[in-house]
């Protein structure tokens, strides 16, 4: 090693900046994409969905601390990519053109290399046009050899002893009650937005299992929002559809009554992606503002279609917050929608 080359030995003197080992530097990045079982079951149903699966079956146990198994029946990876996609910064969507595919759920490439990194993962795939199907394992960071393996067409992802590695984050997680709620909040968000796609979620216990969510595909948005926020929030909610400058926002919100305690009601997407923006929710709460008392929250279901263009959905690496290029004009969009959808049915003047 010459004086200028970085140095990446075992014990360097002390005070030396040195490389941290792949495997701790792929740990830390794994958290920041992989926080909670939720987040992990989040990121594997963005990817059947952007496989296209018209179906999508999620196993727990233990709140996702013991299994998480999300299979779908979407295009499928072709046996020779199954080691690429536990790479970091790996994806299939890009187009030809080197941009990305950006009706995906993001492509950082991100997620099974963080999975690989913090469990034991055993991705089984069959392609479309595939004779047979491969699976590979990825044990806390180490990945095997492709293997053939027998499933129809579509993607299993089954990631047991998440965290179990990694005792601190265990012991960050809340209790099991909670973990689940996550779970089932994360694939509701992201079903509201996919209301063609069936999801089902089961719990395996010892020896039993229970069903605990049921999404037929559903004709049209209203009819998933009601399976998802009640036909009582459908009933009693206005229906919004407003354009400006390109960007559109079509949904229902309720009307004022419906108001909760919590904000866990709204349902936000932009492009078919859920996501908590701060500016979102505030242009939200700025279309009630004086008809709902400070700390009550509307319950709304609401999508935002914008050209690629006008919108950065990589920002975060949960890719839960996006960056408006124009963020007031979708502020005002979403506050004079709502206004005068509200004023027409007699809540406020215009
Ligand atoms: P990203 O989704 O950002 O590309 P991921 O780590 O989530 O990164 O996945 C890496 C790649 O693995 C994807 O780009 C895709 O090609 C493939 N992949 C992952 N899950 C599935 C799935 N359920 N069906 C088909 N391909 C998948
Ligand atoms: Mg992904």
């Amino acid at each position: 090693m010459t004086a200028l080359e970085p140095n990446i030995e075992s014990s360097p003197p002390p005070g030396r900046i040195r490389l941290l080992p792949e495997e701790a530097a792929n740990r830390i990045a794994a958290g920041e994409v992989v926080e909670r079982p939720a987040s992990a079951v989040k990121e594997l149903m963005e990817n059947a969905l952007d496989a296209g699966a018209r179906r999508i079956e999620i196993t727990i146990a233990e709140a996702g601390r013991r299994l998480i198994r999300v299979s779908d029946d979407g295009q499928g990876i072709p046996a020779e990519d199954l080691t690429l996609a536990f790479a970091r910064h790996a994806t299939s969507k890009l187009d030809p053109g080197d941009t990305f595919d950006i009706r995906a759920f993001g492509f950082r490439g991100e997620a099974l290399a963080s999975l690989g990194a913090v469990a034991e993962v055993t991705l089984t795939s069959r392609a479309v046009g595939a004779a047979e199907a491969a699976a590979i394992r990825c044990r806390q960071g180490h990945l095997g050899r492709p293997h053939p393996a027998a499933r129809a067409r579509g993607t299993e992802v089954c990631v047991e002893g998440l965290f179990s590695a990694t005792p601190a984050r265990l012991k960050f997680l809340k209790s099991d009650r909670a973990e689940l709620q996550a779970i089932l909040e994360a694939v509701r968000r992201l079903a509201a937005a996919a209301p063609d796609v069936a999801v089902e979620v089961h719990e395996c216990g010892d020896g039993d299992g229970r069903t605990l969510l049921r999404l037929d595909p559903a004709p049209g948005a209203h009819a998933r929002i009601a399976a998802l926020l009640g036909r009582a929030f459908v009933a009693g909610s206005v229906e919004i559809d407003a354009t400006r400058d390109g960007i559109r926002l079509e949904g229902l919100a309720g009307l004022p009554t419906l108001a909760r305690g919590a904000s866990v009601s709204q349902y936000l997407a932009v492009n078919g992606r859920p996501v908590r923006d701060r500016l979102l929710q505030g242009a939200l709460r700025a279309g009630y503002s004086d008809l709902i008392p400070q700390g009550r929250h509307p319950m709304a279901a609401l999508f935002l279609t914008c050209p690629p263009d006008a919108v950065d959905v990589n920002v975060h690496p949960a890719k839960a917050e996006v960056r408006f290029r124009d963020p007031g004009v979708v502020r005002g969009l979403i506050v004079g929608a709502l206004r005068s959808a509200l004023a027409e049915a007699g809540h406020r003047s215009a």
